[in-house]
């Protein structure tokens, strides 16, 4: 059974204490489904929020980390300082990283094989713009970047990865893909998979989408068989949204 995940990626939101004020919301929610919840804080309050559900079932996971294992590289941070402070999970690709800070999916590789070789779950974020679904050709975008990023991995690699479709004309801009559109490209995302890895690895690896998912649509995008879950933006910053999209599923 491949896990459903909700992942609350708050982006470069929130200081210390509105993190704190945030968590302190999110841990009076009641959690009717099971998946598995998880939140993406800025670098700066990812060990308060660590400390602060310590004894809860929200996981805290980084939006990004360099590929290095330390040295000269001014700004950034590694897998080994995350996992030092308890974070085991990392979002790599997002398309503001992809955008705004020129991540390539060559550098990108790089990072995927640093979280992996630090034992660190990666959930793997891609997605076409919308010149490319004008022209037809998001499925050739996704499959690039999947594979250029991705398929120079062995199949059990796949055990510590989650994929996060995420369209960028549907990210941030209150146009979601239609729950179709969604299923269609998940679809197409395992059926990659399977290509590659045959069905042991498409089958297990869990496909989230991302863009604009609040709790309105949550529930018929998440009914679609090949989407396991969400990658939350906006929605993810107020504690009753956020859990009325965990609670969808
Ligand atoms: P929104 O939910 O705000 O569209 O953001 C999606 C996203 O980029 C999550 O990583």
């Amino acid at each position: 059974m491949r896990k459903h995940i909700v992942a609350g990626n708050w982006k470069m939101n929130n200081d210390l204490a509105q993190t704190q004020a945030l968590i302190s919301d999110l841990k009076k929610q009641k959690q009717t489904s099971s998946a598995e919840v998880m939140i993406a804080p800025a670098f700066t309050n990812l060990w308060s929020a660590f400390e602060s559900l310590r004894q809860n079932s929200i996981e805290v996971v980084a939006q990004n980390m360099h590929f290095a294992a330390n040295g000269a590289y001014t700004g950034e941070v590694s897998a080994a300082m995350l996992k030092s402070i308890g974070v085991s999970t990392v979002i790599l690709g997002h398309s503001e990283r992809r955008a705004y800070f020129n991540e390539t999916d060559e550098l990108l590789a790089k990072k995927v094989d640093a979280a992996l070789a630090n034992d660190m779950r990666v959930i793997f974020c891609f997605g076409e713009e919308l010149a490319d679904r004008k022209s037809g050709a998001q499925e050739q975008v996704v499959e690039s970047q999947i594979k250029n990023a991705l398929f120079h991995l062995d199949a059990s690699a796949f055990e510590q990865i989650v994929l996060a479709y995420e369209p960028v004309w549907a990210i941030g801009t209150g146009e979601t893909a239609s729950p179709e559109q969604a299923q269609d490209m998940h679809a197409f995302i395992r059926k990659t998979l399977n290509d590659t890895y045959g069905s042991a690895v498409a089958d297990e690896v869990s496909i989230l989408y991302g863009g604009s998912v609040k709790p309105d649509n949550a529930k018929e995008i998440f009914s679609k068989p090949d989407v396991d879950g969400g990658l939350i933006g906006g929605a993810s910053l107020k504690a009753e949204d956020f859990f009325a999209i965990v609670n969808a599923f």
